[in-house]
């Protein structure tokens, strides 16, 4: 499988905004038939209501999913889930919350929040392994240019290499029968 965001660790942030564009099209973007949904909405439903998240789901682009496990009731925003790329963004923002890792660092003095490369890495690999599905490779790609949407800092090009072993341990998991 070619690795187009095989990037180095330090390219600019508009090499990277580049390749925002490309997040939003797709086959993995595309609404799935409503048999392949259903379960992979239930299995939302279910991980949410089994960890007490409270789970909007709302019209929303990718990159603004988000959560939270601190001050009251732990809770997840999610775009619709129609998609396969919008189920594994809710499977990875319900790790968030289940293993209690946050993205980023609080602001420093610079206002520059730093992303917790290992943290994001972490999260991946928990959607993943609680993953119905094998990521198709553009579901692959797109999750890769999730973790490229910041400024190059520590531990990326590591996270992303975690992520991808991790996408083709899942393929393994769920073609060998
Ligand atoms: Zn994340």
């Amino acid at each position: 499988m070619s690795e187009p965001y095989d990037l180095s660790s330090n390219e600019t942030f508009e090499e990277v905004a580049a390749m925002f564009e490309q997040v939003f099209e797709g086959t993995s973007t595309e609404c799935l038939p409503a048999t392949e949904l259903e379960p992979l909405r239930e299995h939302i439903t279910r991980l949410t209501e089994g960890h007490k998240i409270e789970w909007d789901e709302k019209s929303m682009g990718f990159l603004d999913a988000r959560g939270s496990f601190e001050d009251g009731p732990s809770w997840i925003a999610t775009p619709l889930v129609d998609s396969e790329l919008a189920y594994l963004v809710a499977l990875h923002e319900i790790g968030h919350i289940v293993l209690r890792l946050d993205s980023f660092e609080d602001a420093t003095d610079s206002g520059q929040p730093v992303r917790l490369y290992a943290n994001e890495a972490a999260v991946w690999e928990w959607a993943l392994d609680n993953s119905m599905i094998a990521p198709s490779t553009d579901a692959a790609e797109k999750i890769a240019v999730f973790l490229l949407t910041d400024d190059p800092g520590e531990g990326r090009q590591e996270a992303l290499q975690r992520v991808r072993a991790r996408i083709s341990d899942v393929r393994a998991r769920l073609t060998s029968t």
